[in-house]
């Protein structure tokens, strides 16, 4: 079955201001969906809401088919990964951030999550290796490179489902390639959703959430819903 569905919900920051009026939709299990709709629309809030960060006032958030507010937040938040938009990370070693909050992991998932989110070749190109120091919030990374330890982190945690704010928003269009892959092969392991501006994120996608006014405008394909001729 799905792994998250918004079934009717309202919310609103002030609840007498709605910002969502009514979301609905269900997210399988495998697959990238893109969220995409003007500034405003309510998509952060649609995150915010799946984190629960906030409940919603009305309707009912399901995860893997169980009502969320019979869920225990610990569960909810160990099936749901967030990869932010800046990916700020420790001012640790690229092991410190991989590794930190992660259940134990073998080295062979290691390898496997750095190969899925192409870091192999660039820490083995470095002296110090996973132990080679990142600086403040990463700053020595590159933005690719940081999307990408924030991803492959999100995923030695095991979620079911991974919400992507902006993933390519500051990337040149090299690393936003290179991270279109990686979001292709993470999506066969697990649920992807991703905030999407970028005409090529919403094209990798294999299904797309059109968001306005805190509604589900739109749900399908990009040719069902794109198609320009
Ligand atoms: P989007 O991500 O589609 O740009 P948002 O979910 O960020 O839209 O915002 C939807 C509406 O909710 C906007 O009117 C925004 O001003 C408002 N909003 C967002 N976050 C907050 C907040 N923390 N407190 C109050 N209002 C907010
Ligand atoms: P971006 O952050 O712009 O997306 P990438 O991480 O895609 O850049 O790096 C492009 C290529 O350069 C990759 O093949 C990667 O292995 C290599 N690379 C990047 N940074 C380093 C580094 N510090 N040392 C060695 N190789 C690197």
């Amino acid at each position: 079955g799905p792994v998250l569905e918004f079934r009717d919900v309202w919310f609103g920051y002030d609840p007498a201001r709605p910002v969502l009026r009514g979301v609905g939709f269900t997210i399988p299990a495998r697959g990238q969906t893109a969220l995409v709709g003007p500034s405003g629309a309510g998509k952060s809030t649609i995150f915010a809401l799946a984190e629960r960060f906030y409940e919603p006032d009305h309707g009912a958030i399901l995860l893997h088919g169980r009502e969320s507010r019979f869920t225990s937040y610990a569960r909810h938040r160990t099936a749901i990964g967030l990869v932010e938009q800046d990916c700020p990370l420790l001012a640790g070693t690229l092991r410190d951030n991989l590794l930190y909050g992660a259940a134990p992991v073998t080295d062979g998932e290691i390898r496997r999550v750095l190969a899925m989110t192409g870091l192999h070749r660039m820490i083995e190109a470095l002296p110090a290796g996973l132990d080679t120091p990142v600086g403040d919030h990463g700053r020595r990374l590159s933005g690719g490179q940081r999307q990408r330890v924030a991803i492959a982190r999100c995923l030695l945690a095991r979620p079911d489902l991974i919400l992507l704010d902006e993933p390519t928003a500051h990337l040149d269009p090299d690393s936003e390639h290179a991270l279109t892959a990686t979001l292709n092969e993470v999506a066969a392991v697990c649920a992807l959703v991703v905030i999407a501006h970028r005409f090529s994120t919403v094209r990798a996608a294999d299904r797309i959430l059109v968001v306005d006014e805190g509604r589900i405008r739109a749900d399908g394909t990009h040719d069902t819903l794109l198609r320009t001729d």
